[in-house]
């Protein structure tokens, strides 16, 4: 049977139709005053400015208000700092996006912490992290959120199956692995140092690849009928797995592109609007 394809931009468009509602229900419970993301760019980094163009846009599709700050590739960690703060204490927005990565002079952990829990709505800071792995309210950090997401929309059964997420970063596969966790899977996490990857990954029921190497995991290492999640997005529209021979072999897969990205952007703006929600209740 062909693998099911877990396709993030069909689910990310049924819920920007809903998301439309909820936001022109804030306008009017707020007299008229729009729900507002604010997005930080710093530097020129032309795959970052996209990524902010495109989550610019999707506030947009749902009625939201953003406004995008643009620093110059010079700024020091101070200037960031003071701006993150004014925005902070800016009762008209409701979220803050920092793009990640930012040029090397910034202490980018410094600058992601010193956003307020209740307006981190891409869920980077320390706080929030602690706070979602042990289970409490926070915001989820937006990529392995919309994986969550994108695997309950599809009721993909995660309890006591054997995770393997390849990858550890901050903003990614360490937070994949708590969510996979407090879902009762058995999680494994793999990095550079680590030793018999493709024996790993041959065990894994569900495979997620957020190693940023294109193709790196090879569709031989994975077994048949499990699920494989691809975080990853190259030139040429390859993820970081091997997806093309898993087609036949795979009981789901999600597309590249298609598949996490829509989702990514999709969690940023329904936890925006969720924190617009929560400031007025
Ligand atoms: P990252 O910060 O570069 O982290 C990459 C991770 O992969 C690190 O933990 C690294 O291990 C691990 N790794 C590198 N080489 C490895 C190897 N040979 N074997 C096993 N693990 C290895 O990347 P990221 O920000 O997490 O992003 C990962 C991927 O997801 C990228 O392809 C990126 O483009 C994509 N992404 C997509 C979205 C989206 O919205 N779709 C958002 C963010 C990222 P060490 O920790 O040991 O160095």
């Amino acid at each position: 049977m062909p693998a099911q394809i877990l396709d993030g931009k069909a689910i990310a468009q049924q819920t920007e139709a809903e998301l439309s509602e909820r936001v022109a229900q804030l306008k009017e419970r707020s007299a008229g005053q729009t729900p507002m993301l604010a997005t930080i760019l710093v530097g020129g980094d032309p795959a970052s400015a996209t990524y902010v163009r495109m989550k610019q846009n999707a506030c947009k599709r749902v009625g939201m208000a953003s406004i995008a700050v643009e620093m110059s590739e010079e700024t020091t960690t101070e200037e960031l700092l003071a701006k993150i703060d004014e925005l902070n204490s800016d009762p008209t927005c409701q979220g803050i996006l920092l793009q990640h990565p930012m040029p090397s002079q910034i202490d980018e952990r410094a600058c992601f912490d010193s956003i307020v829990l209740d307006k981190d709505v891409d869920g980077v800071t320390c706080l929030g992290f602690g706070r979602m792995a042990m289970g409490e309210e926070a915001y989820g950090s937006a990529t392995p959120q919309g994986i969550m997401r994108l695997l309950a929309a599809y009721d993909i059964p995660l309890q006591g199956k054997n995770a393997v997420v390849v990858g550890r970063s901050p903003i990614l596969g360490k937070p994949m692995a708590m969510m996979l966790l407090n879902a009762n899977a058995t999680v494994t996490i793999c990095h550079s140092r680590t030793e018999n990857l493709p024996d790993i990954i041959s065990r894994a029921d569900i495979v997620v690849g957020a190693v940023g190497k294109p193709e790196f995991i090879k569709a031989h290492w994975i077994k048949d009928g499990a699920i494989v999640v691809d975080a990853g997005y190259h030139p040429g529209g390859v993820g970081d797995i091997e997806l093309g021979p898993l087609h036949d072999r795979v009981a789901a897969l999600t597309p590249v592109p298609g598949g996490v990205g829509p989702m990514t952007i999709n969690t940023l703006i329904l936890q925006s609007v969720e924190a617009g929600e929560k400031k007025l209740a």
